[in-house]
């Protein structure tokens, strides 16, 4: 009989990361663009003093533990406190993806019964449409100050967080949760039914977060300066608010500005060492880099994830930019990270390709995860880098069951995942793609994301996109999006004549349609479902 072990038993809470951060880091810095404009700055001492007046005012509006507050809302210093304040009292964080269908948004607040909402200005319109419909919540509280809360027609409701704060005691008792209690609260995106929500539990996100400071992941320190891009309300914005308080790391958030050069500007100004993103982001940074002839003074690292990294993308930024790129894999149900590409010490002698190749996989597991991928039977495949299957994943921060659901999400104590992946024998695991994405033809597949890489290589390419069409003979045969890049001139010969020299004859894509942007969705990623509903018909 193993005996219990004789240590404290103190649970892992996000209230404990708050004053550890205003303990230790005090005087460490957070610059935060405004929506209204421009940078505010404030410190880890004085975001946990606004963290505990927000607490209070909470309670004193009537929440309690348990009760949801959602937020609708871009990265800045208020969506910070407000992530302290609500689960460190023990209440539900519940980030809401402003570019959901109005419809779905009201099903979500109405879902997730949440009964204070948080907005930046930006959304007041959406606001104004989807108030009436969510009738448990009591009050619109907008991340500003009076002077920049519009007045929204129509919803009495509408408060502004200074005000609401003012005067309240920036002392508050933080209680003892137990570390399995509900803390954050995230929608799938929904592009099948109804979004799906993932209630993170404060051990979850802890760990997760410890996990993501470690050296050959974020690597966060008190020598750091992190930027995220990748918003709030996208997987915690992959757990940085939690990170970088953790490890006292210098934040600095984007507000509203995600273009190119506003998020360059950022960067330079305020000597941003490290980023995170989803590859369209880099993709507009990098193109106003490249334009305008300018470098990355401080920038050391990007981590990237939430759609494949193409290839050409992680060239430019190493070779080009000299700024290291890590690759991760992750979605709504894993909290945060659960892979990462990582260069080792042999792969850094590699040559330049090779070494792009390695990080365009999105790597090996991070310590807590573990992956296997199955065929359509079950049985797990060999990691042998080619067998392909559903990947299958499973550990201390990842989903059991979703939100208000009786029925657990998992085969055999394992999550499937949706996406398609190969191990190879060092634990390496590539993406090939979704189940819903990947092109069946002739009897064998064909990776949407493998053939987005290669279009992306070409020079005049921007963006590219490939979804299946239909097809009489052979199931389906691939279609290409192309973006081309300002002032380039390309055609359908030139493209497939560049492909065929980088795929498989039959890979190459049976037409091609050069669109003057992809729709982008909320998260980043191109919304393949729109580009089906327009161009899904049958090749002849
Ligand atoms: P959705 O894309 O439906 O909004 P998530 O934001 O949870 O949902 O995204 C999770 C999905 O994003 C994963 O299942 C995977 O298909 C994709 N994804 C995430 N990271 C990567 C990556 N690095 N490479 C390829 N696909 C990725």
């Amino acid at each position: 009989m193993p005996q219990t072990g004789l240590m404290m038993n103190r649970p892992l809470l996000i209230s404990g990361i708050l004053e550890h951060a205003a303990a230790q880091f005090g005087e460490q810095e957070i610059v935060s663009r405004e929506t209204h404009g421009p940078l505010h700055r404030t410190t880890y001492a004085q975001a946990a003093q606004r963290a505990r007046q927000l607490a209070n005012a909470l309670a004193q509006l009537g929440l309690k533990a348990g009760s949801a507050v959602g937020s609708i809302a871009w990265n800045n210093h208020r969506h910070l406190e407000a992530y302290y304040a609500v689960s460190g009292s023990g209440m539900v964080m519940h980030t809401c993806n402003p570019r959901l269908h109005p419809q779905q948004l009201i099903y979500v607040i109405n879902h997730a019964e949440d009964e204070v909402v948080l907005f930046d200005a930006t959304f007041a319109p959406l606001i104004k449409g989807i108030a009436a419909h969510c009738p448990q919540v009591r009050a619109w509280v907008c991340l500003a100050d009076a002077a920049n809360t519009p007045a929204i027609e129509g919803v009495s409701s509408v408060l502004n967080y200074e005000d609401l704060i003012h005067g309240h005691s920036a002392h508050f008792d933080w209680p003892d949760l137990d570390e399995t209690s509900g803390a954050a609260l995230c929608y799938t995106s929904g592009t099948t039914g109804n979004p799906k929500g993932v209630l993170y539990s404060h051990r979850a996100i802890v760990m997760n977060a410890t996990t993501a400071c470690l050296p050959d992941v974020l690597a966060l320190s008190t020598q750091e300066t992190v930027l995220p891009v990748v918003p709030m309300f996208h997987i915690n914005a992959w757990c940085i608010p939690y990170a970088a308080l953790l490890s006292g790391t210098k934040l600095v958030f984007p507000g509203p500005k995600l273009d190119g050069p506003s998020l360059y500007e950022l960067m330079e100004s305020e000597q941003v060492t490290i980023s995170a993103g989803v590859p369209t982001i880099w993709m507009g940074l990098i193109q106003h880099v490249e334009q305008n002839n300018l470098r990355f003074a401080t920038m050391k690292r990007t981590a990237v994830g939430g759609s494949a990294m193409p290839m050409a993308l992680v060239a430019k930024f190493m070779d080009t930019y000299g700024v290291e790129v890590r690759h991760g894999w992750g979605m709504t149900e894993t909290t945060a990270v659960a892979t990462m590409s990582n260069l080792s010490r042999t792969d850094r002698q590699k040559p330049a390709a090779e070494q792009h190749a390695i990080v365009a996989k999105q790597g090996k597991t991070v310590s807590g995860i573990e992956i296997k991928v199955v065929d359509e039977n079950g049985q797990t495949l060999p990691r042998d880098g080619s067998s392909q299957g559903e990947l299958m994943v499973r550990g201390q921060w990842i989903v059991e069951r979703y939100y208000k659901s009786d029925t657990s999400a998992l085969v055999n104590g394992w999550f499937p995942t949706g996406d398609i992946a190969t191990i190879d024998t060092q634990g390496t695991m590539q993406i090939r793609d979704r189940t819903k994405d990947v092109i069946k033809t002739g009897g064998e597949w064909i990776s949407s994301i493998d053939l987005e890489n290669a279009a992306i290589a070409h020079p005049a390419v921007a963006m590219a996109a490939v979804i299946g069409i239909k097809h009489p003979k052979w199931d389906e045969r691939p279609l290409l999006f192309i973006v081309r890049k300002p002032g380039q001139s390309l055609e359908k010969a030139d493209i497939l004549e560049f492909l065929a020299t980088k795929v498989a004859k039959w890979w190459v894509p049976d037409d091609v349609v050069f669109l003057e942007s992809l729709p982008v969705g909320g998260t980043g990623k191109v919304q393949k479902n729109e580009l089906r509903k327009t161009y899904g018909g049958v090749f002849s």
